[in-house]
């Protein structure tokens, strides 16, 4: 008998105990992919995730020939395919990681019934995307289905002690006649899609290189380092947590077993991850939907955005920002959190609209970080101190103190040295008409008031 190991964000073969398990309940896998055609439909298939997928599949593919198995892709609803694939292959189980989204758990149903109504089941595990499972800590209360305040989460997630990781399997033997067909291009997966110019490597085995030298050289002075614009020093793993191209568990594993601050505070960051699946899993209207709501009539101003996205405030750091997102698909959490601030505050739009943004472009967009953080920096979330304002000036003088990641990529104000780049609004005359640089969109100061007005702080 054949089991199928359904692939979603757990794109690995180190500790994946969805093929694990398939491979304990049977003699042979099915190894499947399906490119979801409801994904597309949503709005998620974009390049440059898409461009991430194809090497992530690819190096997925790779890894199973190497033991004897092999990749199979489909493309089409994920629940009739898994059926389809389930009734030529005659398997009895399919195996799943469990999702967070609104969309996953609506899919988690749809296959369990599509496979029950044909004599075959649904096993769905947990601990695979996240490092401790949605729903597996609760707040005191009997009401009370999630945490919505981190520290007290975290003090939980720190006791909850994490399943021991399991060793990649060292052979998948697939049913005689199964055949993957090629691996789709990022064209493919996206057609007529342009991604940005510098993406990273998709795929497990850049993300354990990437995690190797992170161990052996960034993780030690992290908690010193990662508000450092310029520095660059965070972990960039965010693209393979996403796609699940490592594991959590693994990393947490790993980064508990060395000791120091740098170690703890990695770690720390890892549970965040963690915090808001559990919010989204209980909450799955927050994708969309204000999780506490302030009574916001955000601002609508059309030119106000483009300028936001296009990476032309007039504001350096906030522009420099802007178009890391656009060359790189990533940003730096300091700039998400200021470039958030700062369209949700100081212009006082829609959070939903840097959202969708961020969705469009990030490499590692993940509907519960990404709209949860947003949440976050809008005070429509879990964030305790909803009403704080960030201001970029001050930012921008304490996390990029010489200037170095504004010039990086505002390169038309290159020529201004130190933390003379953060206020071209001060040059004048002649000075000032030599650079071609927008003026400042909004006075800081009258943004700061509108926003306080319309949350009646004032
Ligand atoms: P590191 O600093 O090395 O952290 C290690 C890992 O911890 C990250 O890879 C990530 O998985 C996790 N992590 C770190 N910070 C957070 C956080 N605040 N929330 C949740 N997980 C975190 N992260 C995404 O993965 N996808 C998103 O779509 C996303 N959107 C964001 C939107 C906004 C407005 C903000 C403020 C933050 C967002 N983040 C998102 C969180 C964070 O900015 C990124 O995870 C981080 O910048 C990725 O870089 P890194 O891998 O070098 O992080």
């Amino acid at each position: 008998e054949a089991a199928i190991c359904l692939f979603s964000s757990d794109l690995r073969l180190h500790d994946q105990p969805v093929l694990h398990a398939a491979l304990r309940s049977a003699a042979r896998v099915v190894p499947l992919f399906v490119v979801d055609s409801g994904i597309a439909d949503a709005g998620f298939m974009v390049p440059n995730r898409a461009a991430f997928l194809a090497g992530a599949l690819a190096d997925l593919d790779a890894g199973l020939r190497e033991r004897g198995g092999c990749l199979v892709i489909r493309t089409g609803d994920v629940v009739a395919e898994t059926c389809r694939v389930a009734a030529e292959t005659g398997a009895g189980q399919v195996h799943l990681a469990a999702g967070v989204s609104g969309y996953a758990l609506r899919r988690e149903r749809r296959l369990g019934d599509g496979l029950a109504a044909a004599g075959r089941a649904l096993v769905v595990h947990d601990a695979v995307i996240t490092a401790v499972p949605p729903g597996a800590l609760l707040p005191s209360g009997a009401d009370k289905d999630h945490f919505a305040v981190f520290t007290p989460y975290f003090r939980r997630w720190q006791a909850a002690g994490l399943r021991p990781v399991l060793p990649a399997p060292r052979s998948v033997p697939v049913p005689a006649g199964v055949r993957s067909k090629d691996v789709p291009s990022a064209a493919v997966l996206c057609p007529g899609g342009k991604p940005s110019p510098v993406l990273p490597e998709g795929g497990e085995r850049a993300g354990r290189r990437r995690f190797g030298a992170w161990q052996r050289s960034g993780m030690a002075d992290y908690q010193d380092r990662q508000d450092d614009l310029p520095g660059d020093a965070t972990s960039r793993l965010s693209p393979y947590l996403h796609f699940g191209c490592l594991s959590p568990v693994e990393l947490v594993h790993k980064a508990a077993g060395r000791t120091g601050a740098g170690a703890e505070a990695f770690v720390r960051q890892l549970a965040w991850r963690d915090f808001h699946h559990q919010v989204l899993a209980a909450r799955p209207d927050a994708a969309r939907a204000d999780y506490r709501t302030r009574g916001d009539r955000w601002r609508q101003d059309s030119a106000e955005v483009a300028a936001w996205k296009e990476g032309r405030t007039g504001f350096p750091v906030i522009d420099a920002a802007m178009r890391q997102l656009l060359h790189e698909g990533w940003m730096h959490n300091r700039a998400r959190m200021l470039v958030a601030s700062f369209l949700t505050k100081t212009l006082y739009m829609d959070w939903r609209v840097g959202a969708r943004h961020f969705l469009d472009l990030l490499v590692d967009g993940d509907l519960a970080d990404n709209q949860l953080n947003w949440q976050w920096m809008a005070g429509t979330g879990t964030d305790t101190r909803p009403n704080r304002v960030l201001n970029p000036l001050v930012q921008a003088r304490r996390f990029d103190p010489h200037g170095d990641y504004v010039r990086r990529w505002v390169p038309e104000l290159a020529g201004l040295a130190g933390a003379a780049v953060h206020q071209p609004w001060r040059l004048t005359g002649p000075e000032r008409a030599a650079y071609d640089y927008p003026e400042p969109l909004v006075d800081l100061a009258d943004g700061l008031v509108r926003f306080r007005r319309a949350r009646g702080l004032e």
